[in-house]
């Protein structure tokens, strides 16, 4: 699994069991689920029981630790194709399978021993990460001025943690969560922060309000709330007040599988215009034969693919640095993905009239859909500075 352009017979074979998953299982129930009004009801333990059974749940961990040791462009492609079917579905396992590799690269041997044969295993093993706060958010891509409000005081071989995270993409379903904890309160969270991995259950950390979003209904967020919650020394990972190496160091494609699941979206869109535009008569013919509309498809095609191929090249540097590899890439493929599934959304609508706009015809979903990514991992317009940060130190 190591060219860039050409699919491997390893990588065919997982994509089809992925295509076949969400054939079966995704796409028919994604619409009702989505329509729910509680968030709660939106999440399928199915869905996650049925992804661990064809071991994709667990496919990025080595094969040692019981998954498939698959590749960062490999993991990209499959997020695009879960993303195809459902975007929340998608964040649900982008999330873990990119956890699980931060874990099973940043966890010391007692860590990882203690970890990750419990995650394997659980048929309904799901990770997060807490980063963000209520008063800490862009700043932490950006200047780092404040520390996170989330702390923690020593006591007795550990620490004692409170404060509360929000918007945590399966913040009330994981096992597992790697926290950002300010451990030292004189200084900023760059320097002063560290990463603790939690468990659910643990006494003193609680789920707070589940959100009810716009979009990517099928996945939840919530609030992680820490009530002098004891996390042991055994807990620390990496180590204290390093909490961004942890990141940086272990997981460089994160914002290429970020990227990957909006665009599974803009797919989505662009597909159900082209089938609106063979199939919708005005003019005395199918709208596609408008020099308009083909145009506009052709530009919508232009950018699906330009986007996939940075988000491509993103993922294949991720695990092979030393070929090229620049920090502007941990940045800037989601930025540009979630703008080219955005303008997309737009055109779709645009494609079908008035039929866009009517629930019915399914585009409602996907423009919703379309916009979670505008913020998600990083605002774009913080992620720019970001990229010029690293561009113009
Ligand atoms: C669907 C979804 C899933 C998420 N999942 C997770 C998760 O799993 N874990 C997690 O930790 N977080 C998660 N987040 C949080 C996400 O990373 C934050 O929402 C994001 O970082 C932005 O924070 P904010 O919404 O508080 O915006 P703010 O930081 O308040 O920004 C508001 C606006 O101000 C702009 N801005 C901020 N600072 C500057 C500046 N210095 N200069 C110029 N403009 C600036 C921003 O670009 C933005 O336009 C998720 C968010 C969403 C929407």
């Amino acid at each position: 699994m190591e060219k860039m352009f050409v699919l491997d017979g390893d990588q065919r074979a997982i994509l089809e069991t992925v295509t076949r998953f969400v054939r079966d299982e995704v796409t028919p129930r994604a619409a009702s689920l989505d329509a729910n009004k509680n968030p709660l009801d939106c999440f399928s333990w199915e869905i996650v029981e049925k992804a661990h059974e064809l071991g994709i749940r667990t496919m990025t961990l080595d094969e040692q630790w019981g998954g498939l040791g698959v590749d960062s462009l490999t993991t990209a492609m499959v997020v695009e194709e879960l993303a195809k079917a459902d975007l929340g579905v998608s964040v649900i396992m982008a999330q873990t399978f990119k956890i699980a590799q931060i874990m099973q690269r940043a966890l010391n041997p007692a860590q990882r021993k203690r970890v990750l044969p419990g995650f394997a295993a659980d048929p309904r093993g799901l990770l997060a990460i807490g980063n963000t706060e209520p008063g800490n958010a862009s700043d932490r891509y950006l200047s780092f001025p404040v520390p996170f409000a989330t702390s923690a005081e020593r006591a007795g071989g550990g620490w004692v943690v409170n404060g509360m995270k929000q918007f945590i993409s399966n913040g009330n379903r994981a096992s597992h969560y790697l926290v950002a904890v300010q451990t030292d309160r004189q200084k900023t969270m760059a320097d002063g922060a560290t990463c603790f991995l939690l468990e659910r259950g643990q006494p003193g950390f609680t789920i707070g309000r589940v959100h009810d979003k716009m979009g990517e209904r099928l996945a939840n967020n919530a609030e992680l709330v820490f009530q002098d919650c004891f996390v042991p020394d055994a807990n620390v990972v990496g180590e204290v007040g390093k909490f961004r190496a942890v990141y940086a160091d272990f997981l460089p494609a994160s914002n290429a599988y970020a990227g990957a699941s909006v665009l599974g979206v803009a797919v989505a869109l662009y597909e159900k215009a082209v089938e609106w535009a063979k199939m919708r008569v005005q003019g005395g013919k199918p709208i596609i034969e408008h020099d308009g509309i083909r145009a506009q498809l052709g530009e919508m095609r232009m950018l699906i693919d330009a986007s996939r191929s940075y988000i491509h090249r993103a993922a294949w540097l991720a695990d092979h640095r030393e070929q090229g590899w620049d920090a502007t890439l941990a940045t800037l493929p989601k930025a540009m993905a979630a703008q080219v599934a955005w303008k997309i959304a737009t055109w779709c609508m645009e494609i079908h009239g008035g039929h866009g706009y009517m629930k019915e015809f399914g585009v409602e979903k996907l423009v919703r859909d379309a916009a979670a990514f505008l913020h998600s991992d990083g605002v774009n317009r913080t992620l720019f500075l970001k990229a010029a940060k690293d561009m113009f130190r």
